[in-house]
C-alpha cells in the first residue's frame, strides 16, 4: 500500500483523497488551515452553486482558451457525475430558474460534514494546521506546523492549494514562490470574477453605493476584438462596479486594462426599448415637465439609472432627446483598475497547463500533481469554478494511480 499525501483541503484536494483512498490507498491529508475546505463553506453562504445544468459543449465553451483542456476533466467528471456524487452523500439537489445547479437546502456544511466522514470511513489521515513549505532533496514534503518543521515521504503528492483571493479562507497563493524557485512555469495570479474601480462623483457615491441596478445589458470588446454582451444586475460600490454582470464580464475586461490601462463598460440602461422608440418617446413635446418626469415617463429611466445618466451626460446631451436617447442605450464607463485578488471571487493564472502531462503531473517534478484553482484557467461564475476544481481533483487522482501502477 502506498502513502500519497494531498495538500489543500478544498473541493480539488479532497475529492482525490476521496477516490485515492477508496482504492485501498493510504491517503495523508494535509492543509495549513485547522479544519477543511473553508472557501467550499464560504461559497455555501451564496447557496454554493455546485454546477450548472446547461448542454455539455456549453458548459466546456465557458473555459475560453483553456477549454480544450478542462474538457479532459470534464468527460472523466462532468456535472452531471458531481450532482451523483452530491445525491450519493445524501444531499439532492435542483436547478434554479437561470440552469444554475445547487444543493435543496442551499448550504455547504452539510455536504461537507458527510464527506468529511466517507473520508475518514475511508481512513483518510487528517493533518490540520501543516503548512507546506516545499520539499527537501530527498523530495520529502516539509511543513510548518506548531512543533516545528516536520517532513513525509510519499510515493506521489497532489498539490490542490486553490488561487490566490480570499487569503483568509487559507489559499494564500504562497505556494507561487515554491513551485517558481523549482522553475515551474507559472501565469502571474491575477483577480477573476471581480469589481472594478472608477472614477464616480461625491455624490454617486453618497447617494447611489451599495444599491443595485437592476436589468441592464453590459458589453465590451475584448483586446482580440470579440464582443462580449451579458444582461443583469450590478452594484455601484465607493471604488466602483460589483456584482454579478460585472463578475460575467471580469475577464475581457481585466484583460483590456492590463494592455491599455483603462477599460470601457457599456451600458445599455434600456435594454427593453429601441433606440429608435427611445428617439420618438423622448422628442415628445415635455411642455412644463421636468426633464425628471419626462425620463420616467417616456424611457422608464428613473433613480439610481438616471444617476449614472447624468453622470456622464454633457448639457449638450441632457439638452438633445435623440442624443440622450443615443447615451441611454449606449452609456460608456471608463474602468481604471481591477479590485484586489483578495476580494475577487477566484483567481486567474497560476500552473500553466502545459508544465503538467495528461494526467495532471508536473512534468519536471515527476510524482507530483497539480489540481483545481491553482491552475492556469478561469471560467464566470455559475457553478463551472466548483465543477471544474472537483473534475481536476478526479483526473489527477486518476493520474495518481496511473503512476503507482
Ligand atoms: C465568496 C465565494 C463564493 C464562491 N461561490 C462559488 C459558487 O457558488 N460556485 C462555484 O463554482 N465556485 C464558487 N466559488 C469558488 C470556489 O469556492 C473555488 O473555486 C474552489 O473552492 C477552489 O477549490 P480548490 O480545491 O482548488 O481550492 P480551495 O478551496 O481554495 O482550497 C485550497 C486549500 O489549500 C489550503 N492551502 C493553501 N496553501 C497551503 C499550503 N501552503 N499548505 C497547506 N495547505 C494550503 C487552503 O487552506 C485551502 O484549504 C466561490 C468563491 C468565493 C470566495
Amino acid at each position: 500500500m502506498s502513502t500519497i499525501a494531498v495538500i489543500g483541503a478544498g473541493p480539488a484536494g479532497l475529492l482525490a483523497a476521496e477516490i485515492l483512498s477508496a482504492k485501498g490507498h493510504a491517503v495523508a491529508l494535509y492543509d495549513s488551515k485547522p479544519s477543511v475546505g473553508r472557501k467550499f463553506l464560504m461559497a455555501g453562504k451564496g447557496g454554493l452553486n455546485l454546477t450548472h445544468s446547461e448542454p455539455l459543449p456549453q458548459f466546456i465553451d465557458r473555459y475560453a482558451n483553456r477549454a480544450d483542456m478542462v474538457k479532459d476533466w470534464l468527460e472523466v467528471f462532468g456535472p452531471e457525475d458531481l450532482k451523483l456524487w452530491a445525491k450519493r452523500l445524501g444531499i439532492e439537489t435542483f436547478i434554479g430558474s437561470s440552469g444554475r445547479v445547487f444543493p435543496q437546502e442551499m448550504k455547504a456544511a452539510p455536504l461537507l460534514r458527510a464527506w468529511v466522514r466517507r473520508l475518514r470511513e475511508q481512513g483518510v489521515r487528517f493533518h490540520m494546521r501543516h503548512h507546506w513549505i516545499g520539499s527537501d532533496e530527498n523530495n520529502q514534503s516539509l511543513f510548518e506546523t506548531a512543533a516545528g518543521v516536520v517532513s513525509l515521504k510519499a510515493e506521489a503528492t497532489l498539490l490542490a492549494l486553490g488561487g490566490g483571493s480570499w487569503p483568509q479562507l487559507g489559499s494564500t497563493g504562497k505556494w507561487f514562490e515554491v513551485l517558481a524557485e523549482r522553475g515551474i512555469l507559472l501565469s502571474k495570479l491575477r483577480p477573476s470574477n471581480c469589481g472594478f474601480e472608477c472614477v464616480w462623483s461625491e455624490h454617486i457615491k453618497q447617494r447611489f453605493s451599495g444599491q443595485p441596478i437592476k436589468t441592464v445589458t453590459a458589453w465590451t470588446t475584448s483586446t482580440e476584438g470579440k464582443n462580449h454582451r451579458v444582461n443583469g444586475d450590478f452594484i455601484i460600490t465607493q471604488t466602483g462596479v460589483e456584482g454579478g454582470l460585472i463578475y460575467s464580464l471580469s475577464a475581457p475586461l481585466r484583460d483590456l486594462i492590463e494592455t491599455h490601462k483603462t477599460a470601457i463598460l457599456h451600458l445599455d440602461l434600456a435594454p427593453g426599448h429601441s433606440l429608435h422608440t427611445l428617439k420618438t418617446n423622448l422628442s415628445r413635446a415635455r411642455g412644463k415637465r421636468s426633464l425628471a418626469n419626462h425620463l420616467t415617463e417616456q424611457a422608464g429611466i428613473h433613480g439610481i439609472k438616471a444617476g449614472l445618466l447624468r453622470e456622464f451626460a454633457t448639457t449638450e446631451q441632457l439638452n438633445d432627446p435623440l442624443l440622450l436617447a443615443e447615451l441611454i442605450k449606449d452609456l460608456p464607463i471608463t474602468l481604471t483598475a481591477t479590485r484586489p485578488l483578495e476580494e475577487a471571487i477566484s483567481s486567474a493564472g497560476g500552473v500553466y497547463l502545459e508544465s503538467l502531462d495528461e494526467h495532471l503531473m508536473l512534468k519536471q517534478w515527476p510524482g507530483t500533481f497539480c489540481a483545481g484553482e491553482m491552475l492556469d484557467w478561469e471560467a464566470p461564475t455559475g457553478g463551472y469554478l466548483l465543477t471544474a476544481c472537483f473534475a481536476s481533483g478526479y483526473k489527477a487522482a486518476q493520474g495518481i494511480l496511473h503512476w503507482l501502477r
